[in-house]
């Protein structure tokens, strides 16, 4: 039995793939490579297409034995979502739809999802847990929180399990050192401040001082995407085991400003990093740190690469080795 992962060659879809190669699985990888890197894949049976073409995911499910599917292929910019709604509802919406479809045809009954911390909006509590209120703040989480929705009324009809896993802020890269975050354009705070102390741009944007927060800037949950990646492994045993449809937050329950982390990424580089600070991003709530005792106690999840100096370490590491990405 194999494991499709959509959006495999992504960034956080290939620290799964590597995850779920170093357990012994059988992986079948569907990407359209808008976002992905061929090189990112260290395993598995590359599939070059579309979600939304029928002939294409035809030939993926008839040409494997696929049991448990992994849903990354969707496009996760908050910023771009609120310039271009249409692409997120396209893309992401009518893409998880058609997989959907294509599982209940092909008798797939079990789905891990990649959600994320923007499905909750401002929150309510902090840390922020499962049952709390979703009202996004941004066109991205709004698609996100409808994927969701979508999933459990397949269930309900088509008793297709999924495990919605709610990120916080992904970073880091693999220890082995050949994968790591390449996204074209970059938005990610880490990576920037990266690119920064790696002399390809002049400065960091702070994105706002004037939140309620501490020293004003933003605070996230930054989590190891190998830990991200390990949760994926067991959601997919999980549902295996007979699990039923659950959503679980993914995070670390320790938030960071902008301005932390760009003190913690001055500590590992040695560099001096040029911080502006500019307007606001649109969408940006100001806290977003996650509760995951849920997903420690019923997944058995336990992240173990949590320092933040340690996350932006090992991201440091690929980008000095890798200064341009993948280069493809
Ligand atoms: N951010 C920033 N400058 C940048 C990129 C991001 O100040 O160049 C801030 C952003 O406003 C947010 C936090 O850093 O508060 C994390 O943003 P990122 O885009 O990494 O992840 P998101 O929270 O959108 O998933």
């Amino acid at each position: 039995m194999a494991v499709l992962v959509t959006g495999g060659a992504g960034y956080i879809g290939s620290h799964a793939v590597a995850a779920l190669q170093e357990r012994g699985e059988q992986i079948v990888i569907a990407d359209n490579l808008q976002q992905g890197h061929k090189a990112s894949l260290l395993g598995g049976k590359l599939y070059i297409g579309d979600l939304r073409d029928a002939d294409f995911m035809d030939t993926v499910f008839k040409e494997n034995t696929i049991d448990a599917v992994i849903h990354f292929a969707a496009n996760s910019l908050v910023g771009e979502s609120m310039k271009d709604p249409g692409k997120y509802y396209h893309n992401n919406v009518y893409g998880t739809l058609c997989l959907l479809e294509k599982m209940n045809q092909y008798g797939v009954k079990k789905i891990v999802f990649s959600s994320t911390a923007a499905t909750y909006g401002e929150p309510e509590n902090v840390p922020i847990d499962e049952h709390d209120r979703t009202f996004p703040t941004n066109a991205y989480g709004e698609t996100k929180l409808a994927m969701e929705k979508m999933m459990k009324w397949f269930d309900t009809a088509h008793d297709i399990k999924f495990i919605s896993l709610r990120y916080f802020n992904a970073a880091g890269a693999h220890a082995g050192g050949q994968i790591g975050e390449d996204h074209d354009p970059e938005t990610h705070l880490i990576p920037v401040v990266l690119q920064v102390a790696l002399g390809q741009r002049p400065h960091i944007s702070v994105f706002g001082e004037d939140y309620a927060t501490e020293d004003g800037t933003c605070v996230r949950d930054y989590i190891h995407v190998s830990d991200l990646a390990d949760a994926h492994v067991l959601a997919v045993e999980k549902l295996r085991q007979g699990g039923e449809s659950a959503v679980y937050n993914l995070g670390n329950g320790t938030g960071f400003s902008v301005k932390q982390v760009i003190d913690a990424a001055r500590q590992v580089t040695g560099k001096e990093i040029h911080a502006v600070v500019e307007a606001r991003r649109a969408g940006d709530p100001a806290v977003l740190v996650a509760s995951s005792a849920r997903a420690r106690k019923e997944l058995g999840w336990n992240p173990s690469r949590s320092k933040l100096e340690d996350i932006i370490g090992s991201a440091w590491a690929w980008h000095q080795a890798n200064p341009g990405g993948y280069n493809d």
